[in-house]
């Protein structure tokens, strides 16, 4: 089977719109959205639309959660807590409830997909490193695990002696047979590795190789309309700077 996977749109609908465009010419099975669906940008409620109608596979992640009142708020930072009271007026009723009905974790296709974690997926611990494989293979129930939260595209491989490696993903990256793998897909709608692209990877489990994608979007408009609803003007200005 291959999929199509993406994370982390926080309801940036330009950047949907250029997946959108770009993944009708991929072949693919199906399309996986590993949560963060709201939160940041000004279009919660077409974005919910688009992902209920065209996305198979779809997950929460802690900023859906923080919109349905379902976890604590205290670690958000101000422009994420001014988002979030946001997006809570927004939603229309139909979002709230596609919103509440998607798990934070899920194992299907042979594939363990989580928003940010495998261990305790509804505290959204950050994998940010090899140090933090150690909590996180052993409770992977598939040899390849997809998740987001970080906004950074991440690999972390462990082999059969419990060895660790690190890597930041480019292009294409097979998968070794003998390792289990926890693979970071970065963001759609708010990259934070430096680079203002969104981010989406193609797996091709049968060949088991998974391809990161970069694209362009109309990043300005996206802005215009964050600062246009009044939301806070840096999460506008962060979009162009990748951060
Ligand atoms: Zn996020």
């Amino acid at each position: 089977m291959k999929f199509l996977i993406f994370s982390d749109v926080h309801s940036n609908l330009e950047a949907l719109r250029a997946f959108e465009e770009l993944a009708e010419g991929i072949e693919h099975d199906k399309k996986v959205c590993l949560g963060d669906l709201v939160g940041y940008c000004a279009d919660p409620n077409p974005c919910l639309n688009w992902i209920r109608e065209h996305v198979d596979i779809v997950l929460a992640g802690n900023h859906d959660y923080a919109a349905l009142g379902k976890t604590d708020l205290s670690y958000f930072n101000p422009y994420a807590l001014e988002s979030c009271h946001w997006t809570r007026k927004a939603l229309t009723k139909k979002s709230v409830r596609f919103l509440s009905s998607l798990p934070a974790d899920l194992v299907a296709n042979g594939v363990h997909w989580t928003h940010a974690s495998p261990h305790e997926p509804e505290e959204w611990h950050y994998i940010l490193s090899r140090i933090d494989g150690k909590d996180n293979f052993p409770e992977m129930q598939a040899p390849v695990c997809f998740f987001g939260h970080t906004h950074q595209p991440l690999v972390l491989e462990e082999d059969s002696g419990g060895g660790i490696a690190e890597f930041i993903p480019k292009g294409k990256v097979p998968l070794k047979k003998n390792c289990r793998t926890l693979i970071n897909v970065g963001s759609l709608g708010q990259p934070r590795d430096g680079d203002p692209r969104p981010v989406f990877v193609l797996y091709d489990q049968e060949a088991g190789v998974v391809e990161f994608h970069r694209f362009e979007y109309d990043i300005a408009l996206t802005q215009k309309k964050i600062r246009k609803k009044g939301l806070p003007r840096y999460l506008a200005d962060r979009l162009s700077q990748g951060m």
